[in-house]
């Protein structure tokens, strides 16, 4: 049996990282491929943001999940302390006796092999198969032909498969919603879904799984929803992946009839109040606000966005606001009044909330609907607002 020891921070692994480990086990044929991630690298300090050790393991199984003889082991987690390859190395020697084992590493730790602890030990145990770019092949050779003589070493050279990309700059990527293309897509859910390395999550992502959740017939309106919120974002300054984030997803579980609303609020242990309870499909603005909050790892700021998109509420946000005001207006809805909100929306958004506000418990009225506390709290608490606004225009210019 020949086994193969892969190990590594996996901070996070990508699939830079499941390339290689195809390419060793066709290279060594081997019948397994050990991957293992490091509890604590003896040479360098994990970066503060981390994923904590259960997630890094987590993570490789996700990313090497369905590669043939790859298997991912917490070996080194459970031994736990600084991960030294040579007491990996004899503790699988124990588990397999008869094995023939082989250890991959880059060129890199391959030229500073002879400094590593143990490292007579571990060359008795293990081959080394250093994957290495072709133009290091060269000096690999050399040194690798001083092990052989020096200490009965046996190295191999695997052609390393060109480097898509470091961890390190993987996660950059992801905190500027970026990233995605390099990692699998399991992975890549579990660290938004888990908001790991600060990872936001791409918006092309969230629209793919936002068109999973809705009726295709409501989807031109969440897209428009998003061109809506985006443009209100950058005309009154607020954040602009916020808004579109935001925009995707308000509508996520509007899907859900009055049984699955009450499963999804009992599953995020999500308040209801009397209303609601009467008609679940008020419930959406909640549920879809947890739904994104658990599973799509957006910031409390979309969250409350979502929230809050079909009463509105007392002393929202910007974003709240423009959430509110652009399910409203956007460019697939047609009802009267809807051109004279829109101008009022771009020039003078609280007042546009008024507005909004007023024509939607109108429209309740006329409906023999019961309005929702929240949507007259709103409108009172604007209203006030306005008349504080109006009657102090001068304010924030500074006493005379
Ligand atoms: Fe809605
Ligand atoms: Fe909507």
């Amino acid at each position: 049996m020949r086994i193969g020891i892969y190990g590594g921070t996996f901070n996070p692994p990508h699939t830079g990282h499941r390339k290689a480990a195809r390419e060793a086990i066709g290279a060594l044929g081997l019948d397994k491929l050990l991957v293992i991630p490091t509890a604590e690298p003896p040479h360098k300090e994990l970066p503060e943001e981390s994923a904590g050790p259960e997630q890094r393991l987590e993570l490789a199984r996700l990313c090497f999940g369905g590669l043939e003889g790859a298997e991912v082991s917490p070996l080194e987690l459970e031994r736990g302390g600084k991960s030294y390859t040579a007491d990996t190395v004899a503790e699988l020697r124990r588990l397999y006796p008869e094995a023939e084992l082989w250890l991959i590493m880059g060129g890199d730790m391959f030229l500073s092999l002879e400094k590593w602890y143990k490292s007579g030990e571990l060359l008795r145990e293990a081959g080394i198969a250093v994957s290495a770019r072709a133009d290091e092949r060269e000096r690999i050779l050399a040194e690798a032909e001083k092990l052989r003589r020096e200490r009965g070493a046996r190295v191999r050279f695997i052609d390393q498969p060109p480097i898509i990309i470091s961890s390190t700059a993987l996660r950059d990527c992801l905190r500027r919603a970026e990233g995605r293309e390099y990692l699998t897509e399991e992975t890549y859910a579990y660290i938004v879904k888990n908001r790991l390395y600060g990872a936001r999550a791409e918006l092309g992502w969230l629209r793919e799984q936002a068109v999973k959740l809705l009726d295709p017939r409501r989807v031109p309106h969440v897209l428009g929803v998003e061109q809506e919120a985006v443009r209100l974002a950058e005309r009154w300054g607020a954040e602009v992946y916020d808004a579109a984030a935001a925009g995707i997803l308000h509508d996520i579980t509007k899907k859900c009839n009055d049984k699955e609303q009450l499963q999804l609020c009992e599953k995020y242990g999500t308040m209801i109040d009397n209303l609601e309870r009467e008609i679940p499909k008020l419930l959406h603005a909640k549920t879809g606000a947890d739904l994104a909050w658990h599973e799509f790892g957006v910031s409390p700021a979309i969250r409350e966005a979502i929230r809050w998109h079909t009463t509105g509420r007392e002393n929202m946000s910007l974003l709240e606001k423009i959430i509110y005001l652009a399910d409203y207006i956007e460019p697939n809805r047609s009802f009267e009044g809807l051109d004279r909100l829109r101008a009022l929306a771009y020039e003078d958004l609280d007042e546009a909330l008024r507005l909004g506000l007023q024509m939607s418990l109108d429209e309740m009225e006329e409906r023999c609907i019961v309005p929702h506390p929240n949507s007259l709290r709103a409108l009172r608490y604007i209203e006030k607002e306005l008349d504080r606004k109006r009657a102090e225009p001068y304010s924030g210019i500074g006493a005379i």
